[in-house]
């Protein structure tokens, strides 16, 4: 060993050693985006929904990281091998398409549109569309009252398809890149509504301390896929993960996983359709 390559390995092994103790007190992400070698597995999931896909001082939380992690641990990949990404919705197709990413678990309904771009497992879970409004508004109750309203979704989500295939002559449709740009609008004044899936509007109306309110009557079924790149192994791929979301339904995982993401909301899963059996994406 030269003396340049001892210095470059004393080098690293300092910086491992920094990067573990920033780590212990907090101040660096842990086993995400600064996992190290070569088996990892990228994990596209949203940083913004609170239970569902979160980031908080450099850790990540939330309905989808639980289900990611358990799928990667059966998988064989260790928590610290596990490289979290932000997918926004409207990224996730280029996302997979691109390799940036080995698997989406991010609020991501199974479409037959976008599974002409890319294939998923699941589903894991059953949401439904729905509206989020300020506490104090009783004037909306359903979709039947965006009338003349203001609206706001998230760019290539299929709540803003929804919206702009059904409610176009009524709403304006205002569209954000993430539903916390909503929550706020919302807030401001900018918008009169949200809308999005149930479970997303639950995080949102909780995080807002009684400011904002879900109206509570669903009016689409999204099943949440794992989105995975369209390719030779991917049926193959999509088998292991739909095995790992069985096993982790039939040891109560999931159930303690659910109840945990939307404690403190108010929000209940569809019992006619939760948990779902995964059957690649059909
Ligand atoms: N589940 C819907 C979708 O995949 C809305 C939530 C989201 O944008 O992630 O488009």
């Amino acid at each position: 060993m030269t003396q340049r390559t001892t210095m470059r390995a004393w080098l690293r092994k300092g910086l491992a050693a920094l990067c573990a103790l920033a780590c212990t007190v907090g101040v660096a992400a842990c086993g995400s985006d600064e996992a190290d070698g070569d088996h990892v597995i990228k994990v596209g999931i949203k940083f913004d929904q609170p239970g569902l896909g979160f980031k908080k001082s450099g850790t990540y939380e939330g309905f989808d990281v639980d289900v990611a992690r358990y799928i990667a641990n059966q998988l064989g990949y260790t928590d610290s091998e596990i490289v979290f990404k932000e997918a926004p919705s409207k990224q996730r197709e280029a996302m997979l398409q691109n390799g940036d990413v080995d698997m989406i678990l991010a609020t991501y309904s199974i479409t037959d549109e976008r599974k002409k771009a890319v294939d998923f497992a699941g589903p894991y879970f059953v949401a439904g569309q729905d509206l989020m409004v300020r506490a104090n508004d009783t004037s909306i109750k359903g979709p039947q009252d965006l009338n003349g309203k203001r609206l706001c979704s998230v760019t290539g989500s299929t709540s803003a398809k929804v919206v702009k295939e059904k409610f176009a002559k009524e709403v304006q449709l205002m569209e954000q890149p993430g539903y916390a740009e909503c929550a706020t609008a919302l807030l401001s004044g900018i918008v009169d509504a949200v809308t999005t899936d149930d479970i997303i509007l639950a995080g949102l109306a909780a995080a807002s301390r009684g400011k904002l309110k879900v109206v509570g009557k669903p009016f689409t079924e999204e099943y949440y896929g794992v989105g995975i790149k369209k390719d030779a192994d991917s049926k193959e791929f999509a088998t292991k993960i739909n095995d790992a979301i069985e096993e982790m339904e039939k040891t109560g995982e999931w159930e303690r996983a659910i109840e945990h993401a939307t404690e403190g909301t108010g929000y209940k899963p569809n019992p006619k359709y939760n948990p779902p059996k995964p059957d690649e994406g059909e």
